[in-house]
């Protein structure tokens, strides 16, 4: 297996709080990766480290043939350069109120990619059917419920060919019903082998769409392995978690 994304010894501190401690784990390419744990314990700043959003005071975090010493300044240049090659899909959607649902989709393409137009216009109006919104193209996100504009940022995130798509709750926000279609469409990518980092609280869905799960508690990671062996675990603490997590 690939590890194209890798943290060794990372650690973040708020203040007088360490909510990263020496963390060291790898995220393989193609796979899905899912991190849990409780509320607190760490998971969005893992998350937000992966793209620079936050920067962690210390460790090495390795990316492709990029060795990044964080204790030492990174430079812009580099961290445009892994934004290049990873998208962020936040809780909130951020979509443009002001764009076409297609054009939010053509937006990244052509200003950042500089693709043309209608060959970004052709990819977008795919995407926008891969996610199950062919028909929405030309409406406005105010228009959209919260799992359509959720769907339609998954699209956006596609659309740049990221290696890695980092997604912190992406349904959080959501009813059970919106919640739904938007796990399906994150399945359908990850059985095409679109390499992802997904923060849930639904083990559920985690179980089926994981490859890999790191469960996260106070800063540290406590599991780190496959799906399979995180849901036989003996390990008490996890099966607390899980237990307190489901039905
Ligand atoms: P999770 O996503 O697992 O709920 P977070 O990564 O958001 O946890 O937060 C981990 C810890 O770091 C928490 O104690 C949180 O209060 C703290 N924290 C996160 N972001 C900040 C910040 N910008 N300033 C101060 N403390 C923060
Ligand atoms: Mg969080």
């Amino acid at each position: 297996m690939f590890e194209m994304l890798k943290l060794e010894n990372v650690t973040k501190t708020f203040g007088n709080h360490k909510a990263l401690k020496d963390v060291s784990t790898t995220f393989p390419e193609n796979k899905t990766t899912v991190i849990v744990g409780p509320s607190g314990s760490g998971k969005s700043t893992l998350l937000r480290s992966l793209n620079f959003l936050e920067r962690p005071e210390s460790g090495h975090y390795y990316f492709d043939d990029l060795d990044i010493d964080l204790s030492k300044p990174v430079s812009s240049q580099t961290i445009l350069n892994i934004r290049r090659h990873t998208e962020m899909v936040f809780q909130g959607y951020n979509l443009f109120p002001h764009l076409s649902v297609i054009k939010n989709v053509m937006e990244g393409p052509v200003q950042v990619l500089h693709q043309a137009k209608s060959k970004a216009h052709d990819q977008a109006a795919l995407l926008l059917a891969k996610v199950g919104l062919a028909e929405k193209a030309d409406v406005y996100p105010a228009q959209l419920s919260g799992g359509q504009a959720q769907r339609v940022a998954i699209a956006r995130s596609l659309a740049m060919h990221p290696e890695y798509i980092f997604l912190d709750e992406p349904t959080s926000a959501l009813d059970p019903e919106l919640e739904l279609e938007v796990l399906k469409v994150l399945l359908q990518i990850a059985k095409e082998k679109q390499s992802m980092i997904i923060v849930t609280h639904n083990l559920a869905f985690a179980r089926q769409v994981a490859d890999k799960i790191i469960f996260v508690e106070d800063g540290q990671i406590l599991f780190d392995g496959s799906e399979h062996d995180f849901f036989a675990t003996d390990n008490k603490r996890i099966l607390d978690f899980i237990s307190a997590m489901t039905f």
